[in-house]
């Protein structure tokens, strides 16, 4: 566990931020250093041998003129020559147009021939410099002409360029000292930057461990960065959004117990109410079996309701999609349910605009169509009505229950689709339902990508409007 800890430190945000300030200030520098050295070796050459063409060429009238250049003594030019090369810790040769050195400051190669490169270019009018990196001397060739502007001769200066070497140990020798400065500097740097953007980091996870470790807790809002201040907003609203489905899970739990324990008191109420007398009239058997029975179909209902609703709340569940002839599956449930309809007094009529074909999961869809149409049958007084109509467009199928029944008070409709909400509760346990189904209608239509609006009067009676897509599209799952 430790090793893993020590190597996710490199993973680290600080641990990146102080790399990359480091790289930052060294790598410039890497670069730099190097490419400057060049660039001073190569501009103080060239400076040198533009110098050393210039001063070659301000001899060119004095050697020609005076004969120099044919061989003839002149102590004055001997001197100045020798005084330059001197200068230069260099050489001075005077090359006449036949390739001979007339003049030389070593004195060594008089009467030689020379047959170097620089020098036969020269011959025809360039001037040229070579730097030879071995020896580390400039070598500069300057044509020397007359009035007639013949070249007669050339004058070749040799520079020793020492000085270029030991001025780039000097700049390498103060690079090192500034390097040492800088790659110090920058971990000085780099390590207050990695503290001052990790610890805002490091705070937000304490703040998450302590929520995890007391659940309720609101997250401080950390207000280090912009970015944080979103994030821990964020996780804010996270929370309280968890809180609130803890809530209502805790909240169905206690509804589902009261609701599975009300049959079973009855139950037990008319059970022992049996038991507890020794000549109970027959009738009163039969009676309070009967009752009994109720309660046992009143506790199928929910717990095959509570089933239903589980099924569709599980994540990922699944729709048995398949074209289904919605006109068909109408007439189907209504005539299942027309006795009832018929036994309460009320009159149920399907119209339909046009014949509809839609992708749906039959049984869920079934579930719909059954809740709402029961729902209308049984808040209703005998004598009223239930009317179903079915209509489409290119895009959506469209089913209307509406009847003259009870009505919902305004306070509840907000509710009604909420699990074990039932309005009006004194009468609804009369009439009897587990407060499930309008949840479950709710959850398939959504399943289904469809709505559902319902608008109502209390005395008047109600409307419920699905609105579902032609055909099925599966929503992606994030
Ligand atoms: P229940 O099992 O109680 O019928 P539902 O979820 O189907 O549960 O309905 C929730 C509540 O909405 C009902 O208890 C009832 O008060 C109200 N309700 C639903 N449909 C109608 C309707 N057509 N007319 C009047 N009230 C309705």
């Amino acid at each position: 566990m430790k090793n893993k800890i020590s190597f996710s430190a490199f993973h680290s945000l600080g641990f990146k931020i102080a790399l990359i300030i480091l790289l930052i200030g060294i790598i410039p520098f890497l670069v730099c250093v190097p490419i400057s050295l060049r660039a001073y070796k190569s501009v103080s050459i060239h400076t040198d041998a533009t110098n050393l063409m210039a001063q070659a060429a301000q001899y060119n009238s004095q050697i020609v003129t005076s004969g120099y250049i044919l061989g003839e003594e002149n102590s004055e030019l001997d001197t100045e020559l020798k005084a330059i090369a001197d200068s230069y810790n260099g050489r001075i040769l005077l090359v006449n147009s036949a390739l001979k050195v007339v003049k030389d400051s070593y004195s060594v190669d008089i009467g030689k021939t020379v047959i170097w490169e620089n020098i036969i270019h020269s011959m025809q009018g360039d001037s040229l410099y070579f730097y030879d990196e071995e020896t580390k001397y400039l070598i500069v060739s300057v044509p020397l002409s007359n009035s007639d502007s013949e070249i007669v001769g050339t004058l070749v200066i040799n520079k020793s360029m020492d000085y270029i070497d030991q001025n780039i140990d000097a700049f390498i020798s103060y690079s090192l000292i500034a390097s040492v400065i800088l790659v110090s500097l920058s971990i000085i740097i780099a390590v207050f930057a990695a503290i001052h953007f990790s610890r805002p980091m490091t705070k937000l996870s304490d703040s998450l461990d302590a929520i995890i470790r007391e659940y309720s807790n609101e997250l401080p809002v950390n207000k280090s960065f912009l970015e944080l201040e979103l994030i821990s907003g964020k996780f804010n609203e996270v929370f309280k959004k968890l809180q609130a489905i803890d809530q209502s899970r805790q909240e169905f739990v206690s509804n589902v117990s009261h609701e599975l324990k009300t049959p079973l008191t009855s139950m037990k109420v008319l059970a022992d109410s049996l038991n507890g007398s020794d000549d109970v009239p027959i009738e009163m058997y039969r009676e309070f079996m009967v009752d009994i029975g109720d309660e046992i179909d009143r506790e199928t209902k929910i717990i095959n309701d509570l089933l239903s609703l589980v099924r569709m709340d599980k994540s990922g569940a699944q729709l048995n999609v398949s074209a289904v002839n919605i006109n068909e599956l109408i007439e189907h449930i209504l005539k299942r349910l027309k006795p009832i309809a018929e036994k309460a007094g009320i009159e149920v009529v399907f119209e339909s605009f046009r014949p509809v074909v839609a992708e749906v999961d039959e049984v869920k869809f079934t579930l719909v169509v059954t809740n709402l149409v029961e729902n209308a049958i049984k808040y209703n007084d005998e004598g009223g009505w239930v009317h179903i109509s079915l209509n489409s467009d290119h895009q959506f199928f469209y089913i209307k229950v509406e009847d003259n029944g009870l009505g919902i008070p305004e306070d509840s409709v907000d509710y009604i689709f909420e699990r074990f909400y039932r309005a009006d509760k004194s009468h609804s346990r009369e009439i009897g339902g587990t407060g499930l189904g309008l949840a479950i209608t709710k959850s398939a239509i959504a399943m289904h990508n469809g709505e559902v609006k319902v608008r109502s009067k209390v005395g008047e009676g109600s409307t419920f409007d699905v609105r579902i897509p032609l055909n099925y599209i599966e929503k992606e799952v994030h």
